[in-house]
């Protein structure tokens, strides 16, 4: 015979399975809702470099030739989307009011409003948390976790989940490193120990050319990576 305690912790257990089993319904229609473009879904702790990256990337993507949108999340404020914006491509801002990570729901109603018509390429920057945006699906094809040198390489293995999940890891702002004891090859080493599948790739989103730098940013590694997965996308989408 279940306690009073046992019985609210199942029923509250059950709730949160529900609430998930909800979410994935949505996530599907999302799915769906994306066609043939590719979607990223990109985790991190705040100040990671999130919307850095994606303002490095869009320009050379959107140069050759690819259609690219962009979700926002963030839990107040549509400060990421206005710095979108001058990108001139498509940007949706999610204000979660509160919410530590979005969900499929929310993503969904951003569907309304952001012209992804022909889309090759959907961003989508989750809210600065590596711990529930781990479990919210939300129609993406895969995770991206983002990791600054700056947070210490035994990250991986105090947010496991979010490195588990993520098909990719990206350790931004390595022009740092000069002035970090952050061991690199630990990041790695800590990260493939959790997901020795993880495809990683090292960047810097500082305008290397401006500060004479002549270290490799890493950066067109990583859009060769998302061209090969738009193509992907579409073949699998044509099946
Ligand atoms: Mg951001
Ligand atoms: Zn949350």
């Amino acid at each position: 015979m279940l306690n009073s305690s046992q019985r609210r912790a199942g029923r509250s257990l059950l709730i949160q399975r529900n609430a998930l089993e909800t979410n994935d319904i949505i996530a599907n229609k999302n799915k769906a809702l994306f066609g043939k473009a590719f979607v990223m879904n990109f985790l991190s702790s705040p100040g990671s470099g999130k919307t850095s990256l994606l303002e490095s990337i869009i320009p050379i993507l959107k140069s050759d030739g690819f259609k690219v949108a962009v979700i926002e999340g963030d839990v107040e404020t549509d400060l990421d989307k206005k710095r979108i914006d001058k990108l001139n491509v498509p940007a949706y801002q999610i204000i979660t009011n509160g919410t530590c990570h979005l969900d499929a729901r929310m993503v969904s109603g951003s569907l309304n409003s952001l012209d992804i018509n022909g889309a090759d390429i959907i961003f989508i920057e989750n809210v600065g948390n590596l711990v529930c945006p781990t479990s919210f699906n939300l129609g993406e094809d895969i995770k991206a976790v983002v990791l600054s040198v700056t947070e210490g390489d035994d990250k991986p293995l105090k947010y496991p989940a979010a490195f588990y999940k993520s098909k990719v890891m990206i350790i931004n702002k390595i022009d740092l490193l000069p002035v970090l004891d952050s061991d690199i090859a630990k990041i790695r080493e800590n990260a493939l120990s959790i997901n020795k599948d993880m495809v990683i790739f090292e960047t810097s989103c500082k305008n290397n050319s401006k500060a004479g730098n002549t270290y490799n940013n890493g950066l067109q590694d990583f859009i060769s990576f998302i061209k090969d997965n738009v193509s992907l996308k579409v073949s699998v989408f044509k099946k």
